[in-house]
């Protein structure tokens, strides 16, 4: 059953355990120092492990429905995470990684009777109503999934800045806030331009 996995990590094995100067070894000796976090959802095509081909170290990850944040509470998993990878780790990039064809979104727009699953995504709903104002509330369906997975990265990125970790590193000017976008269909990532109040393709070089 897991034997899916066991190749996959026998592959990763063979190439990062080679000898004592590979990648692995130097980094079990030498201890981390990632320069990255990223929040991603928990979708299985939205990995940021497959996404961004990492090499081992690069880093940290944290998942949560939808990439969603929520405001600040002492003692959550998330709060948690920040404070070791600012504060002991001094990580410069934060990635908030949104993803169309999101299940989270879809469970939000189309109120998803779940109550485990929408306590957690109620957080979002001011992403919604963001998104129902940006059309008039005359939206069709698609389109306002698609408003909806922007404002909800852009939520996220704004909720993020409650953490006291977040905000210390703020204030010193070590460390950027990225909102991404994965669009799947096109195969594209966009970050949000505060200046062009839109999200910018990453990777479309016409
Ligand atoms: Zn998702």
């Amino acid at each position: 059953m897991t034997d899916i996995l066991l190749q996959g990590f026998r592959a990763f094995r063979d190439e990062t355990y080679k000898n004592s100067s590979s990648i692995m070894p130097r980094l079990v000796r030498e201890g981390q120092a990632p320069n990255y976090f990223i929040i991603s959802c928990i979708d299985s095509r939205s990995n940021p492990a497959t996404l961004f081909r990492p090499e081992p170290g690069t880093f940290f990850a944290h998942k949560a429905m939808g990439a969603i944040v929520r405001p600040y509470k002492k003692g959550t998993a998330l709060a948690a995470a920040l404070q070791f990878a600012l504060i002991h780790n001094r990580v410069e990039h934060i990635i908030i990684l949104g993803h169309t064809k999101c299940g989270a979104i879809k469970a939000l727009v189309e109120k998803l009777e779940d109550e485990e699953i929408s306590s957690f995504i109620d957080v979002a709903q001011q992403a919604l109503d963001r998104a129902h104002h940006h059309c008039g509330h005359h939206c069709e369906h698609e389109e306002l999934i698609k408003l909806t997975e922007k404002e909800i990265v852009l939520l996220s990125a704004e909720n993020l800045k409650t953490y006291p970790s977040v905000q210390k590193a703020l204030d010193e000017n070590r460390v950027t806030i990225h909102p991404w976008l994965f669009e799947m269909e096109s195969g594209q990532l966009f970050e949000y331009q505060p200046t062009k109040q839109s999200f910018v393709s990453l990777t479309n070089e016409t």
